[in-house]
């Protein structure tokens, strides 16, 4: 087999901070592993502005140009980081054998791709990136995370244990992803689904190399529930469950008083009114709260809306053809 074509997929939302790092770091790692025959001179790196507000696009651009192995599409608006790797995903795979999808900000250690790369040539078509150490994570990052995967595992989802979003993936695995057409992409528990030859690479996490984290607390609680709620029917028969149990309840609460009124100890019931309104009326709501929030995802599944729109592409196309809708002319200094 010739050397593989391989893309590396690399969402950004608001990461001027740290690009230029991540641009010459891939860079580098990309020549020489062309340098060394792992991979084919064709292969790139693909950078997906999610709608950033600040320099994102820019940096990208101007990288473009250069014609260094590098590529870039910028969406028209922020879609998440979900969204930005399929997007990315989708217009890798019909240039590449190989995909690898990693985030912008160099947590995760680049230097395994040549493990990667190893895998897939012998024979693996999804080979996962797997977090080792997450030292670097303050405390409730790192709990909060590995909460979650213990959590989901409860639920019964299947994911692969700390590990993220830093995946190879085939071309023939990425056509099959896009077959799964729900809105809701989650893309760590659905990769697994596609049931490919697959297997682990170890590393350890690092910190962000510069700029601040995308995902603040109630960005990543979305995220875990929009987890869930996708994969798992769990929580609406916990609702059964303890509507089963509190049904029960009153029965035995229920002798339980009767047996106090003929005792002719009967209080003046307050208490128990009060207590068991609030109990059942909490109840109700959270029951009630829990459908609807299927109930929503079922409406939003049955729009098929597009996951995200394309604005310029200057991956498939020269950035010459794609400036048409670019707002920053070429012959502009972009550094004004
Ligand atoms: N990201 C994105 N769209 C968003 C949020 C994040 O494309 O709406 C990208 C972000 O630029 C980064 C990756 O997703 O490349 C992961 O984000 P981050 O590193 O901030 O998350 P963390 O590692 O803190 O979980
Ligand atoms: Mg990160």
């Amino acid at each position: 087999m010739s050397e593989p074509v391989l893309t590396i997929v690399v969402p950004c939302y608001n990461e001027e901070e740290v690009l230029p790092e991540t641009i010459s770091q891939l860079k580098r790692l990309l020549t020489e592993m062309i340098g060394e025959k792992e991979i084919s001179m064709k292969s790139r790196v693909l950078f997906v502005d999610d709608g950033s507000r600040d320099k994102t696009w820019e940096i990208i651009y101007r990288e473009c140009i250069k014609k260094e192995h590098i590529g870039g599409i910028k969406l028209s608006r922020n879609v998440g980081h979900q969204n930005a790797l399929l997007a990315g995903l989708s217009a890798a795979k019909e240039v590449s054998d190989c995909v690898v999808s990693i985030d912008a900000d160099l947590q995760d250690d680049i230097g395994i791709i040549w493990n990667f790369i190893e895998k897939f040539k012998a024979g693996y078509e999804v080979v996962y990136g797997v977090r080792q150490n997450r030292d670097t994570d303050n405390f409730f990052k790192r709990a909060t995370a590995e909460g979650f995967y213990k959590f989901m595992k409860k639920m019964g989802v299947d994911l692969i244990y700390n590990h993220a979003d830093y995946r190879l993936m085939s071309r023939r695995a990425v056509e099959e992803l896009e077959r799964y057409e729900e809105a809701n992409m989650f893309l760590r528990g659905i990769v697994p689904l596609i049931g490919f030859r697959s297997t682990s690479v170890f590393y350890d996490r690092m910190e962000r190399v510069a700029g601040e984290t995308k995902y603040p607390l109630k960005k990543m609680l979305a995220f875990a529930l929009d987890g869930i709620t996708s994969f798992s029917i769990f929580p609406i028969r916990l609702v059964l469950l303890v509507g089963c149990l509190s049904f029960i309840g009153s029965l035995v609460f229920g002798i339980y008083f009767l047996s106090l009124k003929f005792l002719g100890n009967t209080h003046t019931g307050w208490t128990s009114l009060i207590t068991s309104l609030w109990l059942f009326g909490g109840l109700q709501l959270i029951g009630l709260g829990l459908v609807g929030e299927y109930v929503g995802k079922i409406y939003m599944e049955t729009k098929r809306r597009p996951k995200y729109c394309i604005d310029i592409d200057t991956f498939n196309l020269a950035p010459e053809q794609s400036t048409k809708s670019f707002h920053v002319d070429k012959n502009d200094n972009l550094d004004k």
